[in-house]
């Protein structure tokens, strides 16, 4: 069954489709269209309906992906993530032991850019040592780590070797999240998209092809979290 909504209108002519949401499909029909009509219209293109729907950006709450997906990709392992409000405290605490994250905010304020904030704190202190980390296997070095907000990209590499990263890489696997940083890094050697910068990106990361596929569907989910 597809999720559709029905709406009459004495300025349309002939009955159309239009994708104003992901929840549904609106069903635009001229006042004295039949809603039978309608009705096969949509039946018979519900698989092209369903994945248009499906492709539709969906902005979600970042506080509701975390609490559905209570996890953080940090030193290379996922870390259990714990979020609580909590008078008077205001933070984060990484135990890399019990690879536990626990995030506490301020009750009485917005979630949303509390969250945000804190996790481009973390971003800012893990992903930059994980660079660190991977600079000498990689020899080279990276001029500077920032940590940005970027639309639509997971990371970038500048001609002077400065390597800035979405903070939303926190919350993918840590081995895409790898795939990403030894990409950024191998810019500093090749700074294109070169048969050799590929070969070299495969010496570091074996699984690179595979790595990079599922970044594109990774980034579908997460590049709309953050966004309110
Ligand atoms: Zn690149």
């Amino acid at each position: 069954m597809v999720p559709y909504k029905l709406e009459r209108s004495k300025r349309v002519r002939r009955m159309y489709l239009q994708f104003d949401s992901p929840e549904f499909v609106t069903l635009k029909l001229p006042m004295r269209h039949s809603e039978k009509g309608g009705m096969r219209f949509i039946q018979e293109h519900a698989d092209w309906i369903c994945e248009t729907l499906d492709s539709q950006p969906r902005v979600q709450s970042l506080q509701q992906y975390l609490v559905k997906h209570p996890r953080l990709a940090i030193a290379g392992r996922w870390h259990k993530l714990e979020l609580r409000f909590q008078q008077g405290a205001y933070g984060y605490v990484v135990d890399e032991e019990e690879r536990k994250i626990s995030i506490a905010l301020k009750p009485g304020l917005p979630p949303e850019q509390q969250l945000k904030d804190l996790l481009r704190s973390v971003a800012r202190e893990h992903l930059g040592s994980r660079i660190r980390g991977f600079e000498g296997s990689v020899g080279v070095k990276a001029h500077g780590v920032t940590i940005r907000d970027q639309k639509s990209r997971w990371g970038s590499c500048s001609e002077t070797g400065g390597i800035s990263l979405n903070w939303r890489l926190l919350l993918i696997s840590p081995k895409l999240q790898d795939h990403v940083l030894l990409h950024e890094l191998a810019h500093i050697r090749h700074f294109d998209h070169s048969r050799d910068f590929h070969a070299f990106l495969m010496v570091l990361d074996p699984n690179s092809k595979a790595h990079a596929k599922r970044l594109h569907e990774e980034a579908k989910k997460v590049f709309v979290l953050g966004r309110a």
